[in-house]
């Protein structure tokens, strides 16, 4: 059960409603959100929900029987729109391109990006400074002074920053230099993670986990959300497989599964999701009719001297034709009357 209290609740009203819930047999868990305050009631006994319901504090009650709860539709079914300032948002509705290398590289590079994305009219761009390397001897980011650099660079363009945290200690340090959070399939469930970057007001792209159930995907960003941050988005990056023929089995089933199960934005990445460049563009349009409110992939001026995944990285000229693809799908695709 979930209960949103009244903004204006009467002081002592959450205590007694509290034990009303526990009297029922329930568990309850207090969440504050930028938004409103919650309890969550953890249970299993039925009740008559009006007996709660019509108590004073008490702005919206429900019962989600799902494992993750406030990220679920059942609770609110309007789509959460994640509003990045300067008129730039992730929401459905819309489309929004991510796009950049797979890691910072230097300074010559960032620019020449940025460059491709304003002729492309692009203004949310991906890029790793702390990465997550299965070589410990591979490249693993440019970390701070990377991001400061890119910052400055990217706040003069107009241009958000989508980059991934790895560990709780970089949050802090990250926080004035990101727009957007990227927690990567490797921190799926790093639990401690999640519940810090609840604490923090700046929206949060929680990736798939690489061996992940589209439900554990929403238990992840149940954490984010109990934890105190409603800014979440979801993405779809591919799975690991059987299938070998590609570096992992992009699931676009996830993409209407997840769009009718929550009602955060689902965006996807065509680039980690197949790991093959020429087929990058198939699958990011193929992600655009499957109902993604977004598409994010990696570029790169030279793909082929990319410091990381260069295999998968478009070049500017296929990633300005893809945009306008991206866009023209996402066009009719709004023509179709998909769910
Ligand atoms: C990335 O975005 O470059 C990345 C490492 O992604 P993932 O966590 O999906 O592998
Ligand atoms: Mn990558």
């Amino acid at each position: 059960m979930i209960i949103q209290l009244k903004q204006d609740i009467p002081s002592g009203q959450k205590e007694t409603l509290i034990e009303k819930v526990n009297g029922l047999g329930y568990t309850v868990t207090e969440v504050k959100t930028q938004v409103g305050a919650y309890l969550i009631g953890i249970g299993k006994k039925a009740f008559d929900i009006r007996k709660i319901g019509a108590l004073d504090g008490i702005q919206d009650i429900h019962i989600v029987s799902d494992e993750y709860k406030l990220v679920s539709k059942k609770w609110k079914v309007k789509p959460t729109s994640i509003d990045l300032g300067d008129g730039i948002a992730i929401k459905d509705g819309d489309m929004a391109i991510i796009t950049g290398p797979c890691s910072i590289e230097s300074e010559e590079q960032i620019v020449k990006v940025i460059e491709h994305m304003k002729e492309n009219n692009l203004s949310m761009m991906r890029g790793g400074v702390f990465k997550p390397r299965s070589s410990p001897y591979a490249f693993r980011g440019l970390g701070m002074e990377g991001l400061k650099l890119w910052h400055r660079l990217a706040k003069e363009a107009g241009i958000k920053i989508v980059t991934e945290v790895m560990q709780v200690s970089q949050i802090e340090q990250m926080y004035d230099y990101v727009d957007v959070f990227q927690v990567g399939a490797r921190n799926t469930q790093n639990f401690n993670l999640l519940d810090e970057l609840g604490k923090v007001d700046k929206a949060v792209l929680i990736k798939r986990g690489i061996s992940g159930t589209i439900e554990e995907l929403l238990q992840s960003a149940e954490y984010v959300f109990s934890g105190g941050n409603e800014k979440l988005i979801l993405c779809e990056r591919g799975i690991r497989t059987y299938e070998k023929a590609s570096r992992n089995t992009l699931d676009l089933n996830a993409v209407p599964i997840l769009k009718s199960k929550s009602h955060l934005p689902v965006v996807v990445d065509p680039s980690h999701g197949i790991g093959i460049r020429e087929f990058v563009p198939q699958m990011a349009l193929a992600g655009v009719m499957a109902g993604a409110d977004g598409i994010i992939y990696e570029s790169h001026e030279n793909p082929d001297k990319a410091y990381s995944d260069g295999q998968q990285t478009l070049n500017f000229a296929q990633s300005s034709l893809l945009a306008d693809q991206i866009r023209k799908i996402f066009a009719m695709r709004k023509t179709f009357d998909l769910l």
